[in-house]
């Protein structure tokens, strides 16, 4: 967006305006329904700043609201109920429910949701910095938690060259287990098709390691990147929009794409067994069939898991990277 000079008086008044919508939106928060506008609309959550949102309506019009304590934790991608309480401006009476959840520890260890409403998670990697395969492991038994498609992106394709040929090997397993691996350059715009195809319909978010690129795919995948954080900032009338919180922009060619620095490097918290088994969508086959019940995958005789791996059914990395985690639980089961 070009970056128009403002006078003074110009700024004033814009800064009187904001001031005037969010006093409506807050008196409005705390009227009853009743008192609203009548008609309810629909929307989804683009950004969260404590108290206020702002909301995407039908026709992707941005309204900054307010909503009720009793909503309890609203999240960039939650669709909600709302009602106008002016031009620009509305409260928020009902969350829908929502098909998925992704949340990570905050600092006291609880739960803290982040998005709602994520399809896909696509998970960036480059040949440098060469990525973690434990990481890499760690974000698909994320996706299965959260029961969203996972889809890697292996960006700067234009550095591969012949001492990559484990990378692509690596990558090559993963796609075996059923996973989609794109080649991208955000540098030469190569692959850029078909990861638009991808995220076609789709709700995403883009995780991996800092450096592989993220920011990059950000910046290729929305050209109007600027106009949208300007709208953003002039209906929140919070000033300028800033990228820390959870923001959900709109792709091109339909579909959303939800950005927050915060989940880019997140770690899951794994807690259950259970969970861990399913993060690996390969294993199912094999689960239930070890000689103990209470199989722990680990060095027990009869497991059908290192019995897998050694018919080649099964990448070692793979089982290996499970213990490392299975390690993580502690003694739970
Ligand atoms: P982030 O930390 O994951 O957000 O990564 P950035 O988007 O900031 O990119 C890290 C560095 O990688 C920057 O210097 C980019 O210019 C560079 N980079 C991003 N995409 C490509 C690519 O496709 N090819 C190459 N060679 N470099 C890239
Ligand atoms: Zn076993």
């Amino acid at each position: 967006m070009s970056r128009r000079r403002l006078t003074r008086q110009q700024k004033a008044r814009i800064a009187a305006l904001r001031e005037r919508r969010l006093s409506q939106a807050q008196k409005a928060a705390g009227e009853t329904p009743d008192s609203l506008d009548g008609v309810p609309h629909h929307g989804t959550v683009v950004v969260r700043h404590g108290r206020n949102l702002v909301i995407a309506g039908a026709e992707n019009n941005l309204v900054a609201c307010q909503f009720r304590q009793n909503l309890g934790d609203i999240v960039c991608g939650d669709r909600v109920v709302w009602h106008a309480t002016g031009e620009e401006t509305g409260v928020v009476t009902a969350v829908e429910e929502r098909s998925s959840l992704l949340s990570r520890p905050d600092y006291g260890g609880h739960e803290k949701p982040i998005a709602a409403n994520l399809t896909q998670l696509v998970i960036v990697a480059a040949p440098n910095p060469p990525p973690t395969g434990y990481l890499l492991d760690q974000y698909l038994v994320a996706a299965e938690t959260f029961r969203l498609e996972a889809v890697f992106v292996l960006n700067k394709a234009d550095l591969l060259n012949d001492s990559h040929t484990p990378l692509l090997d690596h990558f090559r397993t993963y796609e075996e287990i059923g996973y989609r691996v794109l080649q991208v350059s955000t540098k030469q715009h190569a692959g850029e098709e078909e990861l638009r195809a991808v995220l076609k319909g789709q709700s995403s978010i883009l995780v991996g390691q800092s450096g592989v690129g993220k920011s990059s795919l950000v910046n290729m995948l929305l050209p109007d990147l600027d106009i949208q954080t300007g709208a953003l900032s002039q209906t929140s009338g919070l000033g300028k929009h800033t990228t820390s919180s959870a923001t959900l922009y709109h792709l091109p060619q339909g579909g959303t794409l939800i950005d927050s620095p915060g989940v880019r490097s997140f770690r899951l918290v794994i807690s259950e067994r259970d969970q861990l088994e399913r993060g690996f969508r390969e294993f199912a086959p094999f689960l239930g069939h070890c000689h103990f019940s209470d199989c722990r995958h680990d060095s027990e005789p009869g497991c059908a898991l290192t019995a897998a791996v050694e018919s080649g059914k099964i990448a070692a990395w793979r089982l290996n990277h499970f213990r490392l985690m299975a390690q993580t639980l502690g003694n739970k089961k």
